[in-house]
Parts: C-alpha cells; structure tokens; sequence
C-alpha cells in the first residue's frame, strides 16, 4: 500500500504517530470503543471526546487477497503481494500488506504484530508474523 499523505485532522495525527515510529489510535472517552480509521467523531455514539492511546500491535488476520503485478523487465513471473485485513487486539480493522511474508503463508486467524515501514515522511503500517503471541 502506498503510503499517502492526509491533508488534515485526525489522519495527520495518526501519520505523525506512524512517522515516529508507533501504531497509536483514536479511543472515545464515552464509550470506550477504540477506533480507525481516524475520525472526529466516534462513529458508536457520537461524541467528540476522542483521544490517541499507544496501540499494542498485535492482531489477527481477517481476510487476505492475493494481487498479481505485471512483470517487471528481466522478470518470467508477476509479481505477487497480499492486501490483508487486520483485527487489531483493541477491536478496528485495518487494510495492510506482510511485506517480509509469503502470500501463501498468510493465513486467516494468523496473529500478526504491527511494524512502520518506509522512508521518513512516508512511512506506513505493515505487520510480521507473530507466532509467540497465541491466538
Ligand atoms: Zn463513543
């Protein structure tokens, strides 16, 4: 995934987060729903008394879909990567790739922990394996 840079509010706090290196997210004062995508509002019960907590990291994979690239030059096969949806231990789903995984070792119920990728003012959420932590 592309990491692209929010214009504003609550997706250039979680990027200034991402940028330092942590995983944190948003979780309502109200309800105690923890939340992501970032948003202004709670979308459970509306309020605005939203507050950015370190997030563990650790989470499951829900579903996993397999890409094909075209080829690059010089190379016979397409290139393969998967999209994965991620429940994180504090209950949001995320969209993220296992960019150092075999697609065909993904699988559903996997336990992943979260790591930031990239080069600095673009860095990104991406997950490894995580066997040790149980499911
Ligand atoms: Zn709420």
């Amino acid at each position: 995934m592309t990491a692209q840079l929010p214009a504003s509010g609550p997706d250039l706090e979680f990027q200034a987060h991402v940028e330092d290196g942590r995983l944190w997210l948003q979780t309502c004062a109200a309800c105690q729903t923890t939340i992501f995508m970032p948003r202004i509002i709670c979308p459970h019960c509306g309020s605005l008394r939203l507050a950015w907590h370190p997030a563990s990291g650790l989470g499951t994979v829900y579903s996993r879909t397999v890409l094909h690239g075209r080829p690059k030059p010089g190379d016979t096969r397409p290139s393969r990567h998967a999209l994965v949806l991620v429940d994180l231990d504090e209950g949001p789903r995320m969209m993220s790739r296992l960019p150092g995984t075999d697609p065909d070792d993904i699988t559903i119920g996997m336990r992943v922990k979260a790591r930031i990728e990239g080069e600095t003012g673009a860095r990104f959420v991406v997950f490894d394996p995580n066997a040790e932590a149980g499911a």
